[in-house]
């Protein structure tokens, strides 16, 4: 009889960016996305005989950036291996890999979560080349029962971080959310634009499942490059359903690559641990060891700045903003800067709650970004205090945003040109308070005997009274003062 174990899912993740540099890595043929096919190739990229690689200085700061955003050590000496296979898209018959002695290790990435944050370890970050693209071509443009496989080189050569994290992730979603936080980092500082569609980020996920408690690994799947956030989630799901099933069962998981398949959910081998490479790495004999000045690593850490992370951080201990409107408006830099100096003026809240609602739907249609448009922060700040003041309410409010966009003028002075300012004065709100009672005699009456739904009758007399330029919490006030 077997007693149903209580399994937990054990998760690491291997990443590869692409890195922001203009020109390859051993090369100096330029990145290229969507160009025609071999149309960025030169003599090194295509492992013509005699030529020699040089490396790119800018791959290597970029490479030290994300280490550090990663909170690894720099290697004060790191050595390029050669990675052998054979294979279409790999002209030289190796890749040019880090192997025992990557750039960066020991680092760690904090991932916020609403319930609290989650610590991930970083193995090691290393820097390599990238292989060139294969498409396989059939009369029917499918993969399946291709005809011919032609080879694209524009790929081929370009540089790549690749990021391995400790096993530290325990679901599905946590390993979705560790990767938009990673991209996020990795954006913001220019290592690279992650875009997991185009490939410039692809994420390989190892799975395993083990009796909660126990301190062991049990054995590994790999799914292999999972395009995007949903699927990288959905495909883990799906393992870790199917390894349970296959433990509970008593049965073993097998160590094998996997390939999800998102259109039906479904999980194909792609190669067992017996067809496993042998990679044969060596040192690269034409390289010379990366050996990057102190000074330089150190310069390199304070250019780094804020790390997006922390900013969040900071915004929801500090200025007491949700989880969710810092995920938001920290999506870009430039989001975040506007949103702080925004938020340096006002109440921090209606900051974070004016941006994203009512600016971001105003702006919608029009491709431009807050920081760009005529509504500086100074003037979105001036607006947002009008409000809070209730100096105009909350539909003028609206209707002066759009006019700032338009024009750029001062909220103050729209509201004034266009007679939006609400009418405060007790004097003047009190006697046409005072007038509308007198003309609905039965109703007053009513709402004196306590029907208190009456109040938002009179507000709204109050309201087409003055057009529309009373303040109706005011409104209110006087009413409430008069029939109590
Ligand atoms: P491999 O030898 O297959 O390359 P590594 O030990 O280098 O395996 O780890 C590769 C990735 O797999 C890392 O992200 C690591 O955290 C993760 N990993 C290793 N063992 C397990 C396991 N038993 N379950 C889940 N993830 C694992
Ligand atoms: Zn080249
Ligand atoms: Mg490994």
């Amino acid at each position: 009889m077997s007693t149903a174990l209580a399994l937990e899912p054990v998760i690491g993740i291997e990443i590869h960016v692409q890195l922001a540099t203009r020109t390859k890595m051993f090369c100096r043929c330029s990145l290229s996305f969507g160009d025609p096919p071999n149309t960025h190739t030169c003599p090194v990229c295509l492992a013509h005989p005699g030529v020699l690689p040089v490396v790119n200085a800018e791959a290597i700061r970029l490479g030290i950036v994300a280490a550090l955003a990663l909170g690894c050590e720099i290697a004060p000496r790191s050595v390029f291996h050669r990675k052998n296979y054979f294979y279409p898209d790999l002209p030289k018959a190796y890749q040019i890999s880090q192997y025992d002695e990557p750039l960066g290790v020991d680092g760690h990435f904090s991932v916020l979560r609403p319930e609290g944050e989650l610590e991930v370890g970083i193995t090691r970050v290393h820097l390599e080349e990238d292989a060139a693209k294969l498409l396989h071509l059939s009369s029917g443009g499918r993969r399946a029962g291709a005809e011919q496989s032609v080879v694209d080189f524009n790929r081929g050569g370009t540089p790549l971080a690749e990021i391995v994290t400790e096993p530290d992730l325990r679901s599905a979603a946590d390993a979705a959310e560790f990767l938009k936080q990673l991209r996020q980092t990795m954006r913001q500082l220019g290592v690279s634009d992650c875009n997991m569609e185009e490939g410039s980020m692809r994420a390989d996920a190892n799975v395993s499942v083990r009796p909660v408690g126990s301190t062991g690994l049990g054995t590994k799947t790999e799914l292999k490059n999972m395009n995007s956030f949903r699927f990288l989630e959905r495909g883990i799901e799906a393992e870790i359903a199917r390894q349970t099933a296959l433990v509970e069962a008593g049965e073993r998981v097998v160590q094998e690559t996997l390939h999800f398949d998102p259109s039906t959910a479904e999980l194909h081998s792609l190669r067992s641990k017996e067809e496993a490479h042998d990679y044969r790495y060596f040192p690269e004999p034409d390289l010379v060891p990366v050996v990057p000045a102190r000074g330089w690593v150190e310069e390199i850490r304070s250019s780094l700045g804020e790390l997006p992370v922390d900013r969040r951080r900071r915004w929801m201990s500090e200025l007491g903003i949700s989880y969710e409107d810092a995920e938001v408006l920290s999506e870009t830099t430039e989001l975040g800067t506007y949103f702080e100096d925004v938020a340096d003026r006002v109440d921090a809240q209606s900051a974070a709650n004016w941006i994203r609602g009512e600016l971001r739907s105003q702006l919608k249609d029009s491709g431009v970004a807050p920081w760009e448009s005529k509504a500086t922060p100074e003037r979105l700040a001036e607006l947002i205090q009008l409000v809070a003041d209730d100096q105009i309410g909350s539909s003028a409010g609206q209707e002066v945003l759009s006019e700032v966009l338009a024009s750029g003028l001062p909220p103050a002075e729209i509201v004034d040109e266009r007679g939006l300012r609400q009418i405060q004065d007790a004097d003047a709100l009190g006697a046409i308070v005072d007038q509308i009672l007198a003309d609905n005699p039965k109703e007053a009456e009513q709402l004196r005997g306590g029907k208190q739904k009456l109040i938002g009758f009179f507000v709204g007399q109050v309201m087409k009274e003055t057009k529309g330029s009373a303040d109706p919490k005011k409104a209110q006030e006087l009413i409430r003062e008069r029939t109590d």
